[in-house]
């Protein structure tokens, strides 16, 4: 059986690395458009344990862990310059990852077992490709469900703040989510996502470096990108997004963000390209529908959650203030967290 990529993202290549290790004969082909030397990433590099993903990529991405995050910090920035905050625990939530250094360890890992990857070859039509099954994983094209996401790495003294991620909201934009994914207490990765742009996270950055006495130094890279979540969205409008085109002789199966799978409230669309890549290695397509619809269903609360946050910021606001304090684990399951925070429980059904 022929297989062929287009895209060699994250998606892209662990799809190539699972099925090798499910079917070793298969043969695989990767069409990558940037050049192997223009091959680069641009994300906050936060791994989030959500869909299966630390199971899935745990052992892969060990070695490229340079940061653990055990702390989520909102910052809502009101007008009138009021700021309002509320910390919640979550022991080792996040995995800092290097995602550059760990995609090119995939891309040598694959060349080793004779995938061959073209670099420098972009793919128009993917329904031109020839193989039984050809697979999109072209990441986050502009279309109706798609945010802007803009980032700076910057180098200075984050001793302080290195295991915390900072998320914060502005109730003058509340599409608009703003970020700090320390990256190491000397690195840091700010940016913001949603109706994004690069002269809003300068401001961010100034207000938060002051707010938090951050020393930053310089900035060392800096980019943009699209996040696709039109899964969730078309899940929240009651259907379903096509991931599988039956094209006869070939079909065309969606992976990553091509397949819209970035969580509309955070913008993690990490865990969206392994669980795709993974239940994808099976090759068996129908399955990989329906296993997807399961462990995705929970963006549809996702969804919801976003609209309720721009149309309701204030209730939005309040409830996350009131969660302040809370130990995360207790927030998956209702009769845990009556029974640990009573009282917070009732200020909550009061307020909600
Ligand atoms: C600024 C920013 C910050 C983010 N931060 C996080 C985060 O902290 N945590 C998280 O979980 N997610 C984050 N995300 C989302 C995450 O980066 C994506 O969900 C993830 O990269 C999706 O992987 P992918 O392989 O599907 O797509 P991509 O990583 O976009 O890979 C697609 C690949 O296809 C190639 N390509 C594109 N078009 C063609 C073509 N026509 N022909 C051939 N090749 C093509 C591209 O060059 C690229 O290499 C962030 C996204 C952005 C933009």
């Amino acid at each position: 059986m022929d297989i062929k990529i287009a895209g060699g993202g994250l998606s892209g290549l662990l799809t190539a690395y699972f099925i090798k290790n499910n079917f070793k004969k298969i043969n695989i082909e990767i069409f990558e458009k940037l050049k192997l030397e223009k091959y680069r990433i641009d994300c906050a590099e936060g791994l989030v344990n959500q869909r299966n993903s630390f199971k899935i990529l745990g052992k892969l991405v060990k070695q490229f862990i340079v940061n653990k995050l055990s702390k989520v910090v909102w910052i809502f920035v009101l007008d009138k310059d009021e700021i309002r905050r509320s910390e919640i625990r979550n022991k080792n939530f996040c995995l800092m990852i290097d995602r550059l250094n760990f995609q090119l360890s995939l891309i040598k890992n694959l060349e080793k077992v004779g995938v061959k990857i073209n670099f420098g070859e972009k793919v128009e039509k993917v329904e031109d490709l020839d193989g039984e099954i050809v697979v999109d994983a072209r990441g986050s094209k502009p279309g109706e469900h798609c945010n802007v996401a803009v980032y700076k790495i910057l180098s200075g003294n984050f001793e302080k703040i290195k295991d915390v991620n900072f998320w914060t909201i502005k109730d003058r934009e509340p599409e608009t989510l703003y970020w700090i994914f320390p990256l190491g207490k000397d690195k840091a990765n700010f940016g913001c996502g949603g109706k994004a742009k690069m002269v809003k996270l300068n401001e961010f950055i100034k207000f938060s470096s002051d707010l938090l006495n951050l020393e930053i130094d310089k900035c060392v890279k800096k980019g943009a990108g699209l996040l696709d979540h039109s899964y969730a969205a078309m899940l929240y409008q009651g259907k379903e997004k096509e991931v599988v085109f039956d094209l006869g002789k070939k079909k065309v199966v969606k992976v990553g963000d091509a397949a819209g799978l970035v969580d509309p409230f955070y913008g993690e669309g990490i865990s969206g390209a392994a669980l795709s890549a993974y239940l994808l290695s099976k090759l068996d397509l129908e399955n990989y529908k329906k296993l997807l619809r399961k462990n995705n269903e929970f963006l549809k609360e996702r969804m919801a959650a976003v609209i309720d946050r721009i149309k309701n910021f204030e209730t939005f606001m309040k409830y996350m203030i009131m969660l302040d304090g809370v130990d995360a684990k207790y927030l998956k399951f209702k009769p845990l967290f009556i029974l640990r925070y009573p009282l917070k429980f009732l200020k909550i059904m009061k307020e909600v």
